[in-house]
């Protein structure tokens, strides 16, 4: 387990906060993650020759861990990098790494994931979009939901069936889509907070063949690697780091009572926040390019999403009925989070199903549930 960065990672986070520190209030997301692009911040672990610095996974978890704290566009950096970028690089062929890793990891393209659809979202095998063959390429049919940042995103990677299932992981597909391709539709879809869903509908939508990542019909395996980096908690990590870090600020303002009579929880939401952290670098430090430990990116993924959990809870609880918020800041800040946090409890692989996989650690007989 471990709890520190070394010094080589030491160094690249504060080469990251140095440039963060000259970003104007006004650069929005896009720009942010041009700036960190142009400077190679965004995938060190990518070839120094596709945008990247020939770095570790855990250097890369060090400025994503970083990125989310200082409130930059961690989700959609994450998605387009890891999810998009790490499964092109390793199944995606020479020509789509040549001509997409560069302009991912220069913050110039960004990538949204296509998966999930209202019937088949822990169950990806019950897809119901389907790839028709057409000449050369494919023709595209189906309605794809919840997926983030599509909006920002050039091209997605989108799973669909190419042929009937003759068993459970056979016949799914798995394609770089131009969403800016006739017959696709983006629509805005509920969310009760932040950034909203979306719906992306294909219509018949033309793909060409080289839009294929993976073998065709056999795209379902690559997909646990390609959510994999999203299931180490780093996204839930930082924003339960963010959320702390303004419960701490908060009760350090309060009058002495109820001040004192937190310390004790505030205490434990820390620990819970510092063992999440120790979980989520202990997964990274399993991965060997797509391969991971599944059990310790389980560990880190439930970890993660119960202390953000942990500290919204408590904030909506305790803290929020007695706040002062003196800036106006805490309490905007503290809402969105207590309607963010239920989310955690579903997104990217279901807390059930990483319990599911940490009871095949003990064999004691019987059914889980
Ligand atoms: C914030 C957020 C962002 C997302 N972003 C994307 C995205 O960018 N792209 C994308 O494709 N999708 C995205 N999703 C969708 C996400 O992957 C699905 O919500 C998730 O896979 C769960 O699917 P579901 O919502 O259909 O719930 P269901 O699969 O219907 O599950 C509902 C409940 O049943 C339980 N359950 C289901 N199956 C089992 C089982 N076998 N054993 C035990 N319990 C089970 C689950 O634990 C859960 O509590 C996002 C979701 C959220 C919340």
């Amino acid at each position: 387990m471990r709890f520190t960065l070394d010094d080589s990672q030491t160094a690249l986070v504060a080469e990251l906060d140095h440039l963060i520190d000259t970003f104007d209030d006004g650069l929005g997301p896009l720009d942010q993650l041009a700036r960190l692009g142009d400077h190679r911040l965004l995938a060190v672990h990518y070839p120094a020759g596709l945008g990247g610095r020939d770095r570790t996974l855990a250097d890369h978890a060090a400025i994503c861990e970083r990125m989310g704290e200082r409130g930059l566009p961690d989700v959609a950096h994450l998605i387009t990098v890891q999810a998009v970028g790490c499964t092109i690089l390793h199944h995606g062929t020479e020509h789509q790494r040549a001509t997409l890793l560069p302009r991912i990891a220069g913050g110039r393209l960004l990538a949204s994931l296509l998966l999930s659809e209202k019937d088949a979202g822990s169950d990806l095998t019950g897809i119901a979009t389907t790839a028709e063959p057409d000449g050369d390429g494919w023709r595209l049919t189906g309605v794809k939901s919840w997926s983030l940042f599509t909006e920002w995103s050039s091209i997605a990677l989108c799973s669909a069936r190419t042929r009937p299932r003759e068993h459970r992981y056979d016949g799914i597909s798995l394609f770089l889509v131009d969403l800016a391709a006739p017959g696709v539709t983006i629509s805005p879809e509920f969310r009760a907070s932040g950034t909203p869903y979306r719906t992306v509908t294909f219509d018949a939508v033309p793909v060409r063949g080289d839009a294929l990542v993976g073998p065709p019909h056999r795209g379902f395996p690559l997909l646990p690697a390609a959510i994999g980096f999203e299931r180490m908690g780093f996204d839930y990590l930082t924003r339960a780091v963010r959320w702390l870090a303004t419960v701490e600020r908060e009760v350090r303002r309060l009058p002495a009572d109820p001040r004192s009579a937190f310390a004790s929880q505030v205490a434990r939401l820390r620990f819970q926040v510092a063992n999440a952290r120790a979980t989520a670098y202990h997964a990274v430090g399993t991965a060997d390019g797509l391969d991971m430990d599944e059990i310790a990116v389980a560990y880190a993924k439930l970890t993660c999403g119960l202390a953000a959990q942990a500290v919204a809870r408590w904030a909506g609880t305790e803290l929020l009925p007695v706040l002062r918020d003196e800036d106006g800041t805490a309490v905007p800040a503290l809402r969105a989070a207590v309607a963010e946090a239920p989310e955690f409890t579903v997104s990217g692989g279901a807390q059930d199903l990483q319990l599911d996989l940490i009871a095949n650690e003990f064999p004691i007989g019987g059914t889980f549930r």
